[in-house]
Parts: structure tokens; C-alpha cells; sequence
């Protein structure tokens, strides 16, 4: 994150120039600390301010300060004297950086672009001088003279609060587009409390006014919501909703009624809609028969147990798809073959409780009970019931499910075997290669009778 130091002109002791009773220091601190709100409520950046207050700051101690913090920028705000009229910006008459160069540039221009026509307000030009503040730090360093306090309409306008939020803006935007800040989020976004929306400018200006009266430091924020143009008074941004609802109630008692809160909290991206796979719902109903599955395992593995008919049952006892649970085991037993963690005589075809070497998981007495405990699990998972009247509690991490966690395959990835984040998909993809091979032996037989019925016709 960057780091700017904002240095408002003298303080203190040192009034900087005077006229008619108005000290230049206030008006550099008003301003840099509007800058500074601006910014830190707008954009990830630190700010360290030379003086926050009204105190005595030597030049040196300015600049060492600048230099320790090793800044990405020094910003200096004054105020001129000396019977001129108009905005003027310096950097050091010595060597300086390119970089330092275009930071005048860009930053003089905005300030320029918001003050000169609407205030009008003398462009005095970029300039360059020896001022310790430029000399003596070692980072980009600019120095702004805002406006004349010895000049009657300069000093109206730094006396005009909506001239010192648009003029403050301006900077604040030049400093951000300058230095290229990011714009703020946090992840539970930012809470911006808005003191009014007005569709004129005017209305806006008249609500900042009002709260600076009231001690309540806003600016203008234009914002273009459907097309229309409206000009939002901002009055703090908070990382705490909580503490957002407490400067709404500040302005309520302050008598601005219509302030609410917006939130830039940064939605998440909309995931994508789920896929037809991610669709396939655990429960359901069994499309191929037991046959069918004994037969497709036995062309990978001629020695499978025939464990198809027990998953058609317990499938439809407890209302989970058995053909695609069949499926499951294929991939988890390597086609009954067993060759990882789990021993055939287990009769654990799905894993259940097998966590790695050492802990090959719960054995069953006997085939049928390893597939009723299979099927269990699968309901654990897939529903929020009991288990059916009349069947005992097989599965042993039964009551270890969050029930109803998965009711689909694919949101059995990282939950029945971890990471496994293809888990589901490989049960799918197998249960696919069953369902294509079947439709294949459907398609021979549907031809096979075709033909015997026109031998015998
Ligand atoms: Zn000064």
C-alpha cells in the first residue's frame, strides 16, 4: 500500500499568513484533512499527516518525517500572501524525477478542471522553487498555494465551505489518479453514510454547508444511478455497519433525517449454474436392474461378488438411486478387486471409515450388510429422515453425517472422501460407462428378438 504524507502549512506559533483576522494554517488544515478523509475513506493508501491539529511543526521535522516513513509522496498544502490572486502548484528548482513532474501535472490539472471556471478562480501556472519541504524529501513532493488570503475573493472563498470541499476533492482526486491508488474495499465492505441525495448540485452544496455549521465534515460525491446525474453528500465511511448506524444517528440528531447507508460490499461472483452432473441427485430411483450391473462389473472384473440385486433392494427401501450407488463401489473397490486400503473381507464396499494406513475402516458380517450400511450412508447424507421402521442402524458413522449435507453426487467431493474434489464426477462418469453398456446390450437383444420374430413369422 502506498504512503502519502499530507503537510498542511505551518501551525502553531506560525500563523503563515493573516488577514483580516483569518490565519493561513486553518485554512491548510481544513484542507488537508478534508484531502486525507477523502482519501482514506476512497482508496487503499496510509496517510501520515505532518499535524493534525493546530501545532507548532519545524521544516525539518517535516521533511525527516517524510523521509522516515519512506513516503510515495509528499503533498503540502498553503495558502498565499503577497497581493496575487489565484491557484499555483511547486516542486523543487533542483533535479527532480519524471514521476514528480507528471504528479504536478496531473494534480494541478484536476484542481484546475474543479476550481477555475466554476470559481473563477486564476490559473497561476506550474512552477517550480526551492522550499525546504521539496528539497530536503527524498520522494515526489509537491506543494500546493491554494488561494490569496490577502485577496478579498480568494479569502470569501476559503471562508466558502462548498469551496473547500470541491477544492479538497480535487486534490484528492488528483493525489488518487496521480498515484494510481486502488479503490477501496475491505471484505466486509465499506459502509458510506450518505447525509442526502440530491438530483442539484446546489441542493447537495447546501447540505454540506448545513453539516459543516453542525461540525459534520461531508463532501460531494456525483454519482449517476439509470442515467440520472445526482450529487450525494458523503459523510464518513466506516468498516462497521455498527458504526456507520451510530453517524446516522449523529445526523438525525443533527436534523438530517434522510441519511442512510450504502455498502460496496463486494458481492461474491455469481457462481455458475450448476451442471446437469452436479444436478444428479443422490436420491431417486434405480434405472438399471440388478442383472444389468452384475453384468457390466464382470466385464472388467470377471471375479465380482454379484452384489447387484442387494443395492437394487436397499436402494428402494431407503429411496437412494442403487444403480448409481453401485457405481460408487465400483470406483471405491477398483471393481471388487480391492486393491487399496480396504479388504474384501471387510465387506465395506464404499470406504466407510477407511482414513488411511493402518485404519482400513468397519467391516460388515456379511455382503448384504456392507451394502445396506453403503446405502445408509448415502441416506445420512442425502436426507433429514429416519432411517425406515424395521431396519436396524448398520452404518457405524451414521450420526457422525451432518444430515442432508449432500444431495447431489458431486457434493460428496471433499465430504465422503477428501479432497476429492472429482469425487461425484467419477461415480457419475462410471455409472454412465454401466448405463451406455447396457442401452448396448438392450439394443443387441431389441435386434436379436427382431429377428428370431421374423424366423418363426
Ligand atoms: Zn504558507
Amino acid at each position: 500500500m502506498k504512503t502519502i504524507v499530507i503537510d498542511p502549512g505551518h501551525g502553531g506559533t506560525d500563523s503563515g499568513a493573516t488577514s483580516q483576522g483569518y490565519f493561513e494554517k486553518n485554512f491548510n488544515l481544513s484542507i488537508a484533512s478534508k484531502v486525507r478523509d477523502f482519501l482514506f475513506e476512497n482508496y487503499e493508501v496510509k496517510i501520515v499527516m505532518t499535524r493534525g491539529n493546530d501545532t507548532t511543526v519545524s521544516l525539518q521535522a517535516r521533511s525527516d518525517l517524510a523521509n522516515a516513513q519512506n513516503a510515495d509522496f509528499f503533498l503540502s498544502i498553503h495558502n498565499n500572501a503577497g497581493g496575487g490572486t489565484g491557484f499555483e502548484s511547486f516542486i523543487f528548482n533542483g533535479t527532480v524525477s519524471t514521476i514528480t513532474h507528471t504528479y504536478q501535472d496531473v494534480i494541478h490539472n484536476q484542481i484546475i478542471n474543479a476550481i477555475a471556471s466554476k470559481y473563477n478562480v486564476t490559473n497561476r501556472g506550474k512552477k517550480r522553487a526551492n522550499f525546504h519541504v521539496l528539497r530536503e524529501t527524498r520522494m515526489p513532493a509537491l506543494l500546493l498555494e491554494v488561494l490569496f488570503v490577502d485577496n478579498n475573493r480568494d479569502l470569501s472563498l476559503l471562508r466558502n465551505n462548498t469551496f473547500i470541499n470541491d477544492v479538497s476533492i480535487a486534490i484528492g482526486q488528483g493525489v488518487a489518479r496521480a498515484l494510481n491508488l486502488s479503490v477501496k474495499t475491505s471484505p466486509d465492505g465499506l459502509f458510506k453514510v450518505i447525509a442526502g441525495s440530491f438530483t442539484e448540485r446546489k441542493n447537495a452544496e447546501d447540505r454540506v454547508e448545513y453539516l459543516s455549521q453542525r461540525k459534520i465534515s461531508s463532501f460531494i460525491v456525483p454519482t449517476t444511478i439509470s442515467g440520472v446525474q445526482y450529487y450525494r453528500v458523503q459523510a464518513g465511511a466506516f468498516a462497521s455497519r455498527e458504526n456507520a448506524e451510530l453517524q446516522v444517528e449523529a445526523l438525525k440528531a443533527a436534523g438530517i433525517t434522510d441519511a442512510y447507508i450504502i455498502s460496496d460490499t463486494v458481492s461474491p461472483p455469481t457462481p455458475p449454474p450448476p451442471t446437469p452432473e452436479e444436478r444428479f441427485t443422490i436420491q431417486g430411483v434405480s434405472l438399471l436392474n440388478a442383472f444389468q450391473l452384475d453384468h457390466f462389473v464382470k466385464t472388467v472384473n470377471p471375479n465380482a461378488p454379484l452384489l447387484g440385486e442387494h443395492y437394487i433392494k436397499y436402494g428402494a427401501i431407503y429411496g437412494v438411486r442403487g444403480d448409481v450407488a453401485y457405481a460408487q463401489a465400483m470406483h471405491e473397490t477398483d471393481y471388487f478387486r480391492f486393491t487399496g486400503l480396504v479388504d474384501k473381507n471387510q465387506n465395506n464396499f464404499a470406504g466407510i471409515g477407511a482414513t488411511g494406513p493402518g485404519n482400513p475402516g468397519a467391516t460388515f458380517k456379511t455382503p448384504e450388510e456392507g451394502v445396506h450400511a453403503h446405502i445408509q450412508h448415502l441416506f445420512a447424507y442425502s436426507s433429514k429422515q429416519n432411517i425406515p421402521p424395521g431396519y436396524e442402524k448398520v452404518d457405524p458413522r451414521f450420526d457422525l453425517v451432518t444430515r442432508g449435507s449432500a444431495t447431489t453426487w458431486t457434493q460428496l467431493n471433499g465430504k465422503w472422501a477428501v479432497p476429492g474434489t472429482t469425487y461425484g464426477q467419477s461415480i457419475i462418469s462410471l455409472f454412465k460407462r454401466n448405463a451406455t453398456y447396457t442401452i448396448g446390450q438392450i439394443e443387441k437383444q431389441v435386434e436379436d428378438l427382431q429377428n428370431l420374430l421374423k424366423e418363426i413369422e
